[in-house]
């Protein structure tokens, strides 16, 4: 069933469109942060060994501690037949049942070998389900690289979840999208001071406590990413809150302002609570300023947070875009943020690497934000990069984090500085 759009046409600036090779990790990279956010869920990768070593890597340190994710290798041996992979597959799942009794969800997690997409994971994960019921739960989604870039695997993810969420028109603020457990906390300790009567989030931390859904929730995006869910959110009754992102002061302020607006709070009682935040975020944010402003930055499409990003780093940080690329424009979803941006900003959706790479070139841009593979190539043409993936495993959000995400993007620019000493 496609679900209807969130709110009518808008009026947006003109986009480069490209299409062509892509440098970008797929949907499998996100699990790296889903299996930290719900550690009673477990994400077993139906894919190749290039995928373990993906998430393996992606993971890094983690992979030490005890995982929550693994990867069930479908290698040559199971092309005989389909019928000994899905053997081969509930034989993997007993085992990992056995040896790991505290999971409650498990994700069977699709990619793109031609063995897996042969595979109807949508009805493995339902016979699973009916063996496990009431022990544990077992969805499907799709992380494969034809299908996603990092960021929508939670996309995916999210969609996944979404049927098992109860109806309810209860009152209540949705925050949709994972953010750092202590961010978290801090949101809604502020919305709670500002009055906003139940704050709850998807994901939640244990993943069998899904929040309910229905007209009286009033949802709001944590992360630029996250088209399917909200659509899907919006299908279920849910009132999308439009607003930009809370990223840097200003967008923080705006984001809660939007949320506080749609309860029909006192504007004076919620700038109690933000105008203290803003000063100090503004505080803090200084030093970085002086960093950046007036630096020329390149943002190549890899995470959809570029737009976001790319308004904190002109308004708040008075960086000068060069170009602004999105591998998706979801244009009801970034309306607000696109109206903030600098009147002329040059802004690119999709991805033809080499073109994207020439202008960068051509240009010659103070930093360029970028996906790892394409990250060593420009340094070592002497440019300075921001790995945009590292945005996404920070806890960036909130005006008191502000000056933390100006510093992720002084610090490349500062080290290139002192390596023109050496
Ligand atoms: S792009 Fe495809 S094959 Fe490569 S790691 Fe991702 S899912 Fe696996």
């Amino acid at each position: 069933m496609v679900a209807p759009p969130i709110s009518a046409d808008l009026a947006l600036p003109e986009v480069l469109k490209e299409s062509g090779q892509r440098e970008v990790f797929c949907g499998l990279t996100s699990i790296v942060w889903l299996h930290r956010r719900m550690p009673d869920a477990f994400f077993l990768v139906v894919g190749s060994r290039t995928c373990a070593h993906l998430i393996q890597s992606a993971a890094g340190v983690m992979i030490f501690a005890e995982p929550r994710f693994g990867t069930a290798i479908l290698g040559e041996r199971d092309l005989a037949g389909l019928a000994d992979a899905n053997d081969e597959l509930d034989r993997l799942v007993r085992e990992l049942l056995e040896r790991r009794p505290e999971i409650r969800t498990l994700f069977l997690v699709g990619s793109c070998p031609s063995e897996v997409i042969k595979l109807d994971l949508q009805r493995a994960a339902e016979r699973l389900s009916a063996q496990l019921a009431g022990r544990v739960r077992v969805l499907n989604y799709s992380g494969s690289g034809i299908e996603t870039t990092f960021t929508q695997g939670e996309d995916h993810a999210l969609m996944a979840m979404l049927p098992l969420m109860p109806s309810s028109d209860e009152d209540q603020l949705l925050i949709v999208g994972t953010l750092a457990d202590a961010v978290e906390d801090r949101f809604r300790l502020l919305f709670e001071r500002m009055g906003v009567p139940r704050v709850r989030s998807l994901p939640p931390r244990r993943s069998t406590e899904l929040p309910p859904v229905g007209a009286g929730t009033r949802l709001l995006l944590a992360q630029p990413f996250l088209s399917g869910t909200a659509r899907a959110l919006v299908h279920r009754g849910a009132k999308l809150i439009e607003s930009p992102y809370p990223f840097g002061v200003e967008g923080s302020r705006l984001w809660m302002e939007a949320a506080a607006a749609a309860f029909g709070l006192a504007p004076a009682a919620v700038a109690a609570v933000l105008d203290p935040l803003e000063v100090r975020g503004r505080r803090a944010l200084e030093p970085h300023r002086r960093a950046l402003e007036g630096r020329r930055l390149f943002l190549l499409p890899d995470s959809q947070m570029e737009i976001p990003l790319a308004r904190f780093l002109a308004r708040e940080c008075g960086m000068d875009l060069v170009e602004v690329g999105t591998p998706y424009l979801d244009r009801q979803l970034m309306a607000a943020e696109m109206a903030l941006l600098p009147a002329g900003t040059r802004l690119s959706e999709g991805q033809d690497v080499e073109k994207q790479l020439e202008r960068v070139r051509a240009e010659r841009p103070d930093l360029v934000v970028c996906g790892l593979g394409l990250a060593n190539p420009l340094e070592a043409e002497g440019i300075a990069t921001k790995w945009s993936i590292e945005l996404v495993f920070s806890p960036i959000h909130g005006c008191d984090q502000a000056g933390e995400l100006a510093e992720l993007f002084a610090r490349p620019l500062h080290r290139r500085q002192l390596l023109s000493f050496v």
